[in-house]
C-alpha cells in the first residue's frame, strides 16, 4: 500500500511543476508541505472507506483508479505557519492555490462542486477514463513564456503592374503659315526712246497734217480745196 509524500512519486513534468510551486510560496514567505502525491489502488481504496466503512471523517469521492493521485499526477498541500497546519486557514491556501496556477497546475480550491483547496494536479485535460483507457498526458513547457516566432514564409512581393503611360500623341494645329505678302513686282517701266526724229515726227507731222486736213475740211466746206 502506497501513499506517498515524495514527489520524486510524481510523474517528472508534474513534479517539476510541484517543486516551482513549493519554490514560489516559499519565495513569498509560505512554508508549504507536500501531504500526498501518488496513491496506488489500495491507498485508494482504503482513504474512500474512510468515514463510510471505516472510523474517521470522509476525506475522498474517489474509488481506486477514479482519483489524479492514482496517476502521478496530483499533488496535496497544507502551508505550515509557526510548524503548525491551520486547515481551515482559507486565505493561505487560497495565497498558495494563485501561486500553484501560475506553475501551470491545476487548484482544486476553485471547483464548482467539492473544491478542494488543498489539492493541486495537472491533467492535461485527460479525464479519469480517458487515463484509466490508458492516455498520456501531453505536457507543454509551461517556462517557456516567450512566444516562439514564427516561421514566416516570405510572402511574394506582389507584382505590380505599372501602368503604361502613354505619352497622348499631341496634335498641334498646324499654324497657317503666314502668308507672304504677294511680292510687288515693280515691273521696270519700259521707257521706249523714241529717236530724235520720230519724236520731232510725231510732235510735228501729225499737228501739220492736222492743220492741213482742218484747212482740208474748212477749204471742202466752202467748196475750194487748196490741194
Ligand atoms: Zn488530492
Amino acid at each position: 500500500m502506497i501513499n506517498s509524500r515524495n514527489v520524486d512519486d510524481l510523474l517528472p513534468e508534474v513534479k517539476e511543476m510541484v517543486n516551482a510551486f513549493i519554490a514560489l510560496c516559499k519565495k513569498n514567505g509560505i512554508d508549504i508541505i507536500i501531504t500526498s502525491t501518488y496513491r496506488d489502488n489500495e491507498s485508494q481504496t482504503a482513504l474512500y472507506n474512510q468515514g463510510r466503512t471505516t472510523k474517521g471523517a470522509k476525506v475522498t469521492n474517489a474509488k481506486a483508479g477514479e482519483s489524479y493521485h492514482n496517476y502521478r499526477c496530483a499533488a496535496d498541500f497544507a502551508p505550515v505557519v509557526n510548524g503548525k497546519i491551520n486547515w481551515n486557514d482559507t486565505a493561505t491556501f487560497t495565497k498558495c492555490g494563485k501561486f500553484a496556477e501560475q506553475c501551470g497546475l491545476e487548484w482544486a480550491g476553485r471547483w464548482k462542486s467539492f473544491p478542494e483547496l488543498a489539492h493541486v494536479q495537472f491533467t492535461g485535460g485527460l479525464s479519469i477514463k480517458d487515463l484509466k483507457a490508458g492516455k498520456k498526458i501531453v505536457f507543454k513547457k509551461v517556462e517557456v513564456v516567450q512566444p516562439v516566432p514564427e516561421i514566416v514564409k516570405p510572402i511574394p512581393e506582389p507584382i505590380v503592374i505599372k501602368p503604361v503611360v502613354v505619352e497622348p500623341i499631341v496634335i498641334k494645329p498646324v499654324e497657317p503659315e503666314p502668308v507672304a505678302p504677294a511680292p510687288v513686282v515693280i515691273e521696270p517701266v519700259i521707257v521706249v526712246e523714241k529717236s530724235v526724229e520720230a519724236v520731232a515726227e510725231s510732235a510735228v507731222e501729225p499737228s501739220v497734217n492736222q492743220f492741213s486736213k482742218f484747212i482740208n475740211l474748212i477749204l471742202g466746206f466752202f467748196g475750194k480745196q487748196t490741194k
